[in-house]
């Protein structure tokens, strides 16, 4: 009998690549699927970004690179939150990784055992509970509220904190709400946990380039108080729809840095170099194809919203930023993933049931709206059929 270590029995995973491998076999098997339950963007990465890794690789950047990033990439980071955010962060403290994901894992792995507890949004991004129970430590969630458009409260966080709270996870624009928190909570968080200066904060910040309505990103870098214990999860995933490339970054506060920097010469070496070259063209070159995928989804989102609202049983407030739309359900008399797995089944729509994204996402489903409006049209109408025909379930 091997005998692996018990975390293995609590880490969790996320569904959304259980759905997607389900509606991939659906189609396999000849069914019109539309995927609306990855998160990911439907466009191809921009090709002066793949031209640029193909010229790394025919330039000869074929080996290691240093395992916190090549030097150019960690300056063009530290350059570009510098002019979006009018932030200084020294190169030094950003360090490339291969995605966004391995930023969560590697901060709730610095902070989680047992005993210790780590706050994270629920609900929110699966792999954030995933990695706290995994470590042992006690996954202590912050609810995540409609009737607070999926914004974080201040007060309703800094109530959770006690003398065991080692970090606080946040993540505005959200998954899977699309919430975006405003300013003024930003600040009063923030002044609120200067009484908890033992508390790390890991701010997820991946799509930091999708709101809308005209807000502004905040981004959690431009908070002097507690930038000696913020770590800065982004990346390239999601703004240059680079899922794939798995390339993303962090920065790090002091010794944190030299913590993840080992962590990675145990676990990955470096990223693909190529890709880092990549990614190195997204930051320099021009940004007007993000700014045409942002305005598309800003487009599609409306489709969205409007549609869902025309549903029988279905409520969907506007979401204010990222790709994703977090319909209330309730009405419809059918528990959320009961909901979303007959309508991959008998409907061909893929979407993903809210109590995936934690305990308090019953009721609720996510759709990404990176999709054509087209494949949202026809999913729209399919969802409507559906409710008005079959009863709950
Ligand atoms: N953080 C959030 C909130 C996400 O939604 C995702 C991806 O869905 C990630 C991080 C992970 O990004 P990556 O694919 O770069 O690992």
């Amino acid at each position: 009998m091997l005998r692996t270590i018990a975390a293995f029995d609590r880490i969790g995973e996320e569904n959304a690549f259980a759905v997607l491998a389900r509606a991939n076999a659906l189609a396999a098997q000849g069914r019109d699927i539309i995927n609306l339950g990855i998160g990911q963007p439907d466009f191809r990465t921009p090709d002066f970004i793949v031209e640029a890794a193909v010229k790394a690789l025919r330039d000869g950047h074929h080996g290691y690179t240093p395992a916190n990033g090549i030097p150019p990439l960690r300056e063009a980071v530290a350059a570009d939150l510098a002019k979006r955010f009018k932030v200084e962060v020294s190169p030094d403290s950003v360090m490339i990784m291969p995605g966004g994901k391995p930023t969560m894992f590697m901060s709730i792995l610095m902070f989680g055992e047992p005993g210790a507890e780590i706050m994270y949004p629920d609900p929110g991004f699966p792999i954030y509970r995933s990695m706290i129970e995994f470590t042992g430590a006690k996954p202590v969630p912050v609810p995540i509220r409609e009737e607070n458009a999926f914004a974080f409260s201040a007060e309703e966080t800094l109530k959770l904190i006690t003398p065991r709270t080692r970090l606080l996870i946040l993540n505005s624009p959200a998954n899977p709400t699309g919430g975006v928190t405003p300013k003024s909570e930003v600040d009063k968080l923030i002044a609120g946990l200067e009484k908890w200066p033992d508390v790390a904060i890991m701010s997820d910040e991946i799509y930091d380039h999708m709101v809308y309505d005209g807000e502004t990103h905040v981004c959690l870098l431009s908070y002097q108080s507690i930038r000696d214990r913020l770590i800065l999860l982004n990346g390239w995933s999601k703004t240059y729809a680079m899922t794939g490339w798995r390339l993303g970054y962090a920065v790090w506060p002091g010794k944190l840095y030299d913590y993840a920097r080992k962590l990675a010469v145990n676990l990955h070496s470096c990223v693909n170099a190529s890709a880092q070259y990549a990614g190195l063209a997204a930051l320099k070159g021009s940004q007007d194809e993000v700014r045409k995928m942002v305005a598309e989804f800003d487009k599609r989102r409306k489709v969205v919203v409007e549609g869902l609202n025309k549903l029988p049983g279905v409520s969907c407030a506007t979401p204010k930023g990222a790709f994703y739309a977090f319909p209330n359900v309730k009405r419809t008399g059918w528990k959320a993933k009961a909901l979303a797995s007959a309508l991959l089944e008998d409907a061909g729509v893929a979407i993903i049931g809210g109590p995936d994204f934690g305990i308090l996402g019953e009721g609720y489903v996510r759709l990404s709206y990176a999709n054509s409006t087209e494949n949202i049209l026809k999913a729209l109408d399919r969802m409507g059929e559906f409710l008005s025909n079959r009863k709950a379930a």
